[in-house]
């Protein structure tokens, strides 16, 4: 090769950055935070967003196309938009079946598997609960399969991942102590919600979700399951209805106008409230919001 050309060249080898896209915030921040240095993150939903209703933008699909990895949450969270995201960048980097694909919920254990599905009835959940991230114990299982998908597409810096993975491991452990002993005298609140948003938080904790104010995963509440759901707060007296950012509060409002139980914001990713800004930010704000 020409001595120039490969001066040219050598500075782009060098730095090459492997850039991997993933599906939200959070998966972005744990793969940055294992891949360090020689890892680009490009994710691809706002965490202000309805994470199961994002819009398949041309712009998302430019992202798509100079990936060199996709990981998504996975659990059918992103069936609506990133199946057509996929299609349409054509990128054989980010095809399922490549070995630069990763779906993290084969690797963990989703719970509320709905007994039978009609998704006529508009379920959005049919593999069972999707949101296993807001579970900080299911962080360090995310952060163990994100690195070891990172040594297997980049084995070169094998030990780079395994010592980022193993300081994250240690932070993070040190974190789950505190948000367990702030959350334990919050145990075995009864608490509403509008969507089951916090399924794996609430198992984690001891709260116990007492209903939603939608009918069904997905599916807009009516007048007649809100009323129910009015009758059974007034008997079973939860503390709180937590609400996610994304959806109108006015049904929640009205409930706590009829009630008088206090409406909880909370976030569900990185980004979803504006002093959200990393992993840490959303579990020391969601194990504080409960009062
Ligand atoms: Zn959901």
């Amino acid at each position: 090769m020409n001595k120039l050309l490969l001066l040219f060249l050598l500075p782009f080898t060098l730095f090459a950055h492997m850039s991997i896209a993933v599906s939200y915030p959070f998966i972005g921040a744990i793969t940055k935070s294992i891949g360090g240095e020689h890892i680009d993150t490009v994710v691809l939903a706002n965490g202000n967003w309805d994470p199961h209703f994002v819009v398949p933008r041309p712009s998302l699909i430019a992202k798509m196309r100079n990936a060199d990895a996709l990981i998504m949450n996975g659990a059918q969270l992103e069936i609506g938009w990133l199946p057509p995201l996929i299609n349409r960048a054509a990128n054989p980097k980010t095809q399922p079946n490549a070995p630069t694909f990763l779906n993290l919920s084969h690797h963990v254990e989703l719970i509320l598997k709905p007994k039978s599905v009609d998704r006529s009835g508009g379920d959005v959940h049919p593999d069972g609960n999707p949101h296993f991230h807001l579970a900080p114990e299911n962080i360090l299982i995310l952060a163990k399969t994100i690195e070891e998908f990172l040594i297997s597409i980049d084995a070169e810096h094998q030990a780079i991942y395994e010592t980022n993975y193993a300081a994250f491991t240690e932070e993070w452990s040190k974190n789950i102590a505190i948000w367990k002993t702030k959350m334990a005298e919050k145990k075995g609140k009864k608490v509403i919600q509008f969507h089951d948003n916090l399924a794996y938080f609430n198992k984690t904790y001891g709260l116990q979700s007492i209903g939603t104010i939608e009918p069904l995963p997905g599916i807009p509440p009516s007048s007649r399951h809100t009323l129910e759901l009015i009758e059974l707060i007034k008997k079973e007296k939860p503390c709180c209805v937590l609400h996610d950012v994304y959806h109108s509060t006015k049904t929640a409002a009205f409930i706590s106008e009829k009630t008088g139980i206090p409406i909880v914001l909370m976030p569900h990713d990185i980004g979803a409230l504006e002093n959200i800004e990393d992993l840490k930010s959303l579990f020391d704000y969601l194990t504080g919001a409960i009062k």
